[in-house]
């Protein structure tokens, strides 16, 4: 239960935002007092209590800062939690390989032992590590299972004591303090606190907040809505186990359209459904951007591709996390950064055996097609099923009819539609990146809103367009905290994390000893 004994100013206790703080966007402490919000002292929140926030958090315990002085608030409980909804629903369950390799390692900053080495160990097998020698060349990238991470996580969570630090709720919105630092209003769950809301008092604030939301193709959005069918039409990151269980009843088709690795993830359960499960589905996949050999700039940004397919082993060229390119991104402003941005990105997925193994018998059999195309229209079909209306780069426009369609193509929204970013930009001096998302410095503290002492960090999608390309992944989201933490060493707040500290600090993540 919270303790809302603050003392309030009599005459409106009401503890919620009233409409003169909404529209104020430098807070004082009377000005909270009076709207009846109960204040919390907290000199460090993290908002969204994520992957992102749980790196961030880890690496402040690891630099000496107590658990007492930090708060994560958050609508979940556990930190992979969004993290594993997503990729059970894009289809890698416990048991799957996730993309990044085996040093991606959120449950420990040293990357050593690395996940391979575990694996190896728990498995007492040797296959994990002459993987992780030969790839890519003689094998494709070794990646560990969900669970793996999720459990190591786990473990990491404990002896970090992240349960303390984790304070419920949803995050309304962040305001300037006047007296310096920031103000974090967050809804704690009903029957939780005696006020709607309650107000963190702190000197540093820091979002990972995850995807804006859920990004539909326009078409097919209309569709969902004009026709009222959210059943035919799904996006890979929502729930859809009943396509599936569908297709394994009756025979059907099924349009998947996109070509990144949710594509492949999606293709790969259809394929075993057919093959170990007795389905008889039918597959049209449907590229905007068919990719059928060897592409892209010759010195910068080149892959392999094959059947409508872009190969590349992760995100981004290894060299954006830790070489010449991340110095590049480092270097660059404005456009010519947004252009570098252009020539690595777009759809791409990993190159691996089983994949292309399980495509070829598919193709030979015939039950799968590629098509390359934009959408026109998409529109119940004239018995039953969808039709969706392609135009060709060549040739005539054609159709093709399907009994659901599976959206593999995207994530992100923009950052407006999150309330909190929104709020940010409207009210405490946040400004847009080249690619439109959150302006952050190479410091990961966000453009245009310090306050005094105070200071407001982003990572994680949010901040996609910056400085530094891989911020939504692990190791980026472990280097933007690795960042924040000297940031914030400099200032007084932590220890520096320096050899003497790395290496105790590792010891005693090896025993899984309490860091403190
Ligand atoms: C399917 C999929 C697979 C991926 N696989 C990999 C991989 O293999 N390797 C890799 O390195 N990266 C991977 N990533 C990218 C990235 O590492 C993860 O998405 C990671 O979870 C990002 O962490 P985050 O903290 O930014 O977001 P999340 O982990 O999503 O956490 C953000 C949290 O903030 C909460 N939140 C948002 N707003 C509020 C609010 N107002 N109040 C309270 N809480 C709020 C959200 O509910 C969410 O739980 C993958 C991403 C996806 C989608």
């Amino acid at each position: 239960m919270i303790d809302t004994r603050t003392p309030r100013i009599p005459g409106q206790p009401t503890g919620d935002l009233t409409p003169e703080l909404l529209s104020t966007s430098v807070w004082s402490d009377e000005d909270v007092a009076r709207a009846g919000i109960p204040v919390i002292d907290m000199p460090f929140v993290t908002i969204g209590g994520g992957m992102g926030s749980f790196v961030m958090v880890d690496l402040l315990r690891i630099a000496g800062v107590p658990a007492s002085n930090i708060r994560a608030l958050s609508n979940i409980d556990h930190p992979w939690q969004t993290y594993e909804y997503l990729t059970r629903c894009s289809q890698i369950p416990r048991g799957e390989r996730i993309r990044s390799d085996s040093s991606g390692c959120p449950d420990n900053i040293w990357a050593f032992p690395s996940y391979a080495v575990r694996e190896a160990w728990a498995d007492k097998t040797v296959a994990p590590l002459a993987s992780v020698v030969l790839e890519p060349v003689f094998t494709d990238y070794w990646t560990p299972r969900a669970g793996q991470v999720f459990n190591a996580l786990g473990r990491e969570a404990t002896r970090i004591k992240y349960p303390e630090m984790l304070a419920r709720g949803q995050v309304r919105l962040l305001r300037r303090r006047r007296d310096g630092g920031y103000f974090t209003i967050l809804t704690p769950p009903a029957g939780e606190s005696t006020t709607k809301r309650v107000a963190y008092r702190s000197w540093y604030v820091h979002l990972a907040v995850g995807y804006p939301g859920l990004q539909f193709l326009p078409d097919l959005q209309h569709y969902r809505e004009r026709y009222n069918d959210a059943t035919h039409v799904v996006n890979a990151y929502e729930p859809h186990e009943h396509v599936y269980e569908a297709l394994k009843r009756h025979p059907g088709t099924v349009l998947v359209r996109g070509g990144g690795i949710v594509a492949s993830r999606v293709l790969q359960r259809l394929m075993e459904d057919r093959v170990n499960n007795g389905a008889r589905t039918h597959i049209h996949h449907l590229f905007r951007t068919y990719v059928s050999g060897t592409h892209g700039d010759s010195k910068i940004g080149r892959r392999k591709g094959s059947g409508g397919f872009a190969y590349s082993g992760f995100n981004w060229p290894k060299a954006a996390w830790g070489g010449q390119l991340k110095e590049q991104f480092e270097r660059l402003e404005g456009d010519e950064r947004a252009a570098l941005y252009r020539k690595l990105g777009g759809a791409h997925t990993p190159h691996r055996k089983l994949w292309q193994q399980q495509k070829a018998r598919a193709t030979n059999e015939g039950w799968y097609q590629t098509y390359q195309g934009v959408v026109t229209s998409v529109t119940p079909g004239s018995r039953s099923g969808i039709t969706t209306a392609v135009r060709p780069e060549q040739g005539s426009p054609y159709a093709l009819d399907a009994d659901f369609i599976i959206d593999c193509t995207g994530l992100e929204g923009d950052i407006r539609e999150h309330r909190v970013l929104a709020d940010l930009l409207d009210h405490s001096g946040a400004g847009r990146n080249p690619l439109g998302k959150l302006d952050v410095e190479r410091t990961f503290e966000v453009r245009g809103t310090t306050n005094g002492f105070g200071r407001v960090y982003a990572s994680g999608a949010a901040t996609l367009g910056g400085y530094y390309a891989g911020v939504d992944t692990f190791l980026g989201l472990q280097y933007a905290a690795l960042t924040i933490t000297d940031d914030l060493a400099a200032q007084g707040f932590c220890r520096r994390i320096g050899i003497g500290r790395s290496t105790a600090q590792w010891w005693r993540w090896v025993r899984n000893r309490p860091v403190d």
